[in-house]
């Protein structure tokens, strides 16, 4: 069945061919559909009359009502403009116009009603108006509501299209009888339950507003509605997934984690280590595959709770994986996870890209057999050489970027498709972790161990360097190591930044009875390994480097961060190099250092890495000053980020209602969402539709009540 909206634009009174053609290039408008949601980008407040006193210069657009009382041509050639003197009766204010002169001259009379309206400029002169929109003053016709402002290309703009004609298209839309039965998109009981404006009022809302709060309420349906399909999508396909594929079920608990857990910790779990644990142990014993994401900020200990899963796995008779991203972290991880595999006498393993052929072949070997338990590696990892007896885990690290692909390629290292634990120290927000991984479940580990001597973040400019090398020599002084980091490798004339080479230069020379290691991503793997572990096993006291350092380094004697040029960095990498810090038990500092002419925002975006230390506030904080577009992650999720109305940085709260709406549907009607396209691509959300019934919609309607017993206060959400 053919709806109204989507009508070929062309038929739209006003529009005709030619204006189809540049509506579609322009705008990407091609039917009715499309025009009634292409929104105003902003809004100017035709409501009511202002006096000149009260215009300042940070008004966007003042409409005002008065008189012209004189003209006068100033200035000569380029130079020329017209000036006329405007009085609301009290105050009086210039107008001016710098084309056109003789045409305004005479077209408006001194002494005629007329209303202004336009961007007020407020100077020592006092306040001016250039080239505003007259009208004649109609007593009959007072000032109307919000007008929407849109967008209007230079291309649409030569083409002839002027600021208002889709504003005055948008009413021809709305003024078509057939809009009258345009169909709601939400469920009525959602609507109800969710005290949601209906689609047709929200669409006319969202072109003129008759207020700011209804231009709210009617933004909140938009972008609920943008949300709730989102999220049934997400929610469709990862429950079509685990429908289809049983998870290995590990029910019990046994010998090797009791033992381990019993005699060998070498710590007290925290409670969100437990908790997690718990989390874990539940999916894995329910036959369900796991696929969870597990967050938890640098130092919180992950690693731990990745070897007790993998413990729950082995009791099962199966084996273990773990994953790092690095051959530093991997064979970190390998250490400590064999010291405590031993104990317990399981057989663990190293596997990397520099593992010798022999040793390889004894693993790949080892593996086939059972005889390995565990196996620590780097990418060689889900090479396809490597094969497993019984692989129930695959645990991987630090690699929050690591998609649907490669996770796949994990599944099918086994018959049955292991567990696969994702653990990532970049705290992702919830919102954006709900929509990029909505098919992984979330994990928070909110805790650290105790004893932790907080981070102390400092700011200082570069020009002011004697206090920073004083910290360093007091705390090389102590035994301690330090790292400093540049933002690039090599000197770069075109860009005034500090580089590695040229500050191991100054710092070889500012301390030169300490050993400096230096480390940057263009060095040969095996040349950076060395020099990473120098100062890994203390031989080295002072680390320069690039970023490269980021990922998942651990050496608990280093008390300082050096950040230099500390403004080229995203909050959520400075958080990440800060957290090579503070992993032992002293007092740690992070000193981001920048040039001295900052802007008040950037200033304003790094001083919230001295306000905090908790990696989600960080997160928070870095997703709205970029947008979640550029955080991390995001454009290898697969999940194309076209919102139209909403937005994860700041909408999150509206998106926890559509995730709990779209569950409700799913639980209570899944056969009701039709998606007449699927391939069963996760990024391919286009055409889900909700069908409700009259006989579906009582079990809806009664599921929604349940779930949202307790009515959703809007006031309390944006
Ligand atoms: P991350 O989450 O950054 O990977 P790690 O697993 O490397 O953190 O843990 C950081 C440090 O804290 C390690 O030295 C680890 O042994 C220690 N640790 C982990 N859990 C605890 C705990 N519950 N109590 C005390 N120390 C712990
Ligand atoms: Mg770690």
């Amino acid at each position: 069945m053919s709806e109204f909206l989507d009508t070929d634009i062309k038929f739209l009174k006003g529009v005709g061919e030619a204006r189809a053609k540049t509506l579609a290039s322009e705008f990407d408008i091609h039917t009715f559909r499309d025009l009634a949601y292409y929104f105003p980008f902003r809004y100017v407040d035709r409501s009511r009359f202002y006096s000149i006193s009260e215009i300042t210069g940070e008004m966007p657009f003042v409409q005002i009502r008065g008189r012209f009382i004189n003209f006068s041509i100033e200035g000569e050639g380029a130079k020329k403009r017209l000036v006329a003197a405007f009085s609301d009766g009290r105050r009086m204010m210039q107008v001016l116009w710098f084309s056109k002169i003789h045409l305004f001259k005479d077209l408006y009379k001194p002494g005629t009603e007329y209303v202004l309206f336009g961007k007020p400029n407020v100077g020592s002169y006092g306040v001016s108006l250039s080239h505003p929109e007259v009208s004649l003053y109609d007593p009959s016709n007072p000032p109307g509501g919000f007008e929407g402002v849109y967008n209007l290309s230079e291309g649409a703009r030569k083409k002839g299209f002027a600021a208002k004609f889709l504003g005055k298209l948008v009413l021809n839309l709305f003024s078509r009888p057939e809009f009258a039965n345009v169909r709601e998109t939400i469920p009525e009981e959602l609507l109800g339950v969710l005290h949601l404006m209906p689609l047709r009022e929200a669409l006319r809302m969202m072109h003129h507003p008759a207020s700011p709060d209804i231009l709210r309420k009617a933004r909140e349906r938009m972008k609920f509605e943008e949300l709730f399909y989102l999220q049934l999508h997400i929610l469709r396909f990862s429950r079509e997934r685990s429908r289809r594929t049983r998870g290995r079920i590990m029910s019990r608990i046994g010998e090797k984690f009791n033992g381990f857990y019993s005699n060998c910790i070498p710590f007290e779990l925290t409670g969100a280590q437990k908790r997690v644990l718990r989390e874990i142990r539940e999916d894995m014993r329910t036959g369900r595959q796991m696929n969870r994401l597990l967050q938890g900020d640098v130092g919180s200990g992950k690693t731990m709770v990745a070897f007790m899963s993998i413990l729950m796995a082995v009791d099962n008779g199966c084996q273990g994986a773990l994953m790092a991203p690095t051959e530093i972290l991997a064979t970190q991880h390998y250490e400590t996870l064999s010291e405590w595999g031993h104990k317990i006498g399981l057989r663990v393993e190293l596997l990397t890209g520099s593992t010798r052929a022999a040793k390889r072949r004894e693993i790949h070997e080892g593996l086939l057999n059972g005889e390995i338990n565990i196996l620590i590696g780097t990418h060689a990892l889900i090479e396809d050489t490597v094969r497993f007896r019984n692989l129930g885990i695959a645990v991987i690290d630090e690699q929050h970027r690591f998609g649907v692909a490669q996770r796949a390629r994990i599944w099918g290292k086994s018959e049955i498709p292991p567990h696969v634990l994702v653990m990532t120290a970049t705290p992702i927000p919830r919102t954006l972790a709900m929509t990029v991984y909505g098919d992984l479940e979330v994990s928070v580990i909110d805790e650290l161990p105790p004893g932790r001597k907080p981070i102390k973040t400092l700011l200082r400019y570069h020009d002011n360097r004697v206090e920073v090398d004083r910290l360093l020599r007091r705390e090389l002084e102590a035994g301690r190591q330090v790292y400093i980091v540049y933002p690039l490798i090599a000197e770069n004339p075109k860009l005034e930044l500090k580089s590695v080479e040229e500050g191991y230069e100054t710092v070889c020379g500012k301390f030169p009875e300490y050993k400096v290691s230096c480390v940057h991503g263009r060095m040969k793997p095996d040349v950076k390994e060395r020099q990473m572990q120098r100062f890994v096993s203390g031989e080295c006291r002072i680390l320069v480097a690039t970023t490269v350092i980021e990922v998942g380094v651990n050496v608990p004697n280093a008390s300082v961060m050096v950040i230099e040029n500390a403004e080229r960095f995203g909050l959520s990498q400075l958080h990440q190099l800060r957290g090579r810090v503070g992993r032992g038990s002293d007092l740690s500092y992070c000193v981001l250092v920048t040039k001295q002419q900052i802007g008040a925002d950037t200033r304003k975006r790094l001083s919230i890495m001295t306000e905090t230390t908790d990696g989600f506030l960080v997160s928070e904080a870095d997703m709205k000053l970029r947008g979640p577009g550029d955080m991390e992650g995001t454009q290898q999720s697969g999940i194309a980020f076209n919102l139209n109305v909403a937005n994860l940085a700041t909408d999150g709260q509206i998106l926890n209602l559509a995730r709990r709406a779209a569950e409700a549907v799913l639980d209570a009607r899944p056969d009701l969402v039709r998606v007449p396209r699927s391939d069963g691509h996760a990024d391919d959300r286009s055409d889900i539709k909700l069908e409700i019934s009259d006989s579906s919609a009582d079990i809806l309607s009664r599921e929604l009540r349940y779930r949202f017993a307790k009515t959703v206060d809007w006031s309390q959400i944006s």
